[in-house]
């Protein structure tokens, strides 16, 4: 990590990667790299909060020349710069998932996952890569899975979760099966460790999933999307919608807040 810059500065950026600050289709973050470059230039490295496994966020940190603590798996751990674990939030997948498959079964209900999936399926459903996609299905603390059965019998699936403590969250792409957790307790967490003043929180994000990140943040930024109309964050004093989904939002909605802050009309709450 970029620890004494980050240090420095009187802020921390928290981040979803797909749909955000990557391209939900090639993954690519390239129409970001202006806002980045300048949040560089302040001494600040965003913090990627990512349903992704931590194998897959530090491959995308290390290809884009990134060196950041980072969320994985929509809140499941926190990892610091060098790739070791800081601390868990969530039981692992491996103490829950058979009793998950137990449940589909005893309720008859539809829906399949990474665990029931062959990498190549996963690879045709995310556009990963056959690599990429192994570093996906390999994971400590969510299950993703496509549904395909009725909204009622969600629900009642969701009510027969909370009795095992699991909970279910909207991503982009996938809905996640998981312990109690979420990005914004993890991003709170690493705001604690730090002394008073402790830095304020701007977290960009694009999905459901991106909720609690958002509204934990002092200056939330909904990048546009599919499902961005839906996320009605409240809480954050600054509230910036981007035009453009993606990485060119992400690019616009930081320009956005960094005006903001240089022309000392940010509120923060
Ligand atoms: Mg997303």
């Amino acid at each position: 990590m970029n620890n004494n810059a980050a240090r420095t500065a009187p802020f921390l950026v928290f981040t979803d990667l797909d749909g955000s600050l990557i391209e939900h289709e090639t993954y690519s973050m390239e129409p970001a790299k202006p806002a980045l470059a300048e949040l560089a230039r302040r001494g600040v490295t965003p913090i990627f909060a990512s349903s992704k496994t931590a194998i897959e966020i530090m491959a995308i940190q290390h290809a884009n020349g990134i060196s950041a603590p980072f969320i994985c798996e929509n809140g499941g751990a926190m990892y610091d710069s060098s790739g070791n674990v800081l601390t868990a939030f969530g039981l692992p997948r491996k103490s829950w998932l058979k009793n998950v498959h137990h449940l589909r079964g005893r309720m008859s209900v539809e829906f399949n996952g990474f665990s029931d999936w062959p990498v190549e399926k996963i690879a045709e459903l995310t556009g990963l890569s056959l690599g990429d996609a192994e570093k996906a299905q390999n994971r400590g603390f969510t299950e993703p899975m496509l549904w395909h059965d009725t909204q009622t019998n969600f629900q009642l699936f969701q009510k027969e979760l909370q009795k095992l403590s699991l909970i279910t969250q909207e991503g982009g792409r996938f809905i996640s099966i998981q312990g109690q957790f979420d990005k914004g307790k993890g991003m709170r967490w690493w705001q604690a460790r730090y002394s008073e003043p402790r830095p304020f929180l701007v977290a960009l994000g694009d999905s459901p999933n991106d909720l609690s990140l958002l509204n934990a943040a002092d200056v939330a930024v909904v990048i546009k999307s599919d499902k961005s109309d839906q996320l009605d964050s409240l809480g954050p004093a600054t509230v910036i919608h981007t035009n453009i989904p993606g990485p060119a939002g992400w690019n616009e909605g930081i320009k956005q807040f960094l005006n903001l802050l240089d022309s000392q009309h940010l509120l923060i709450s």
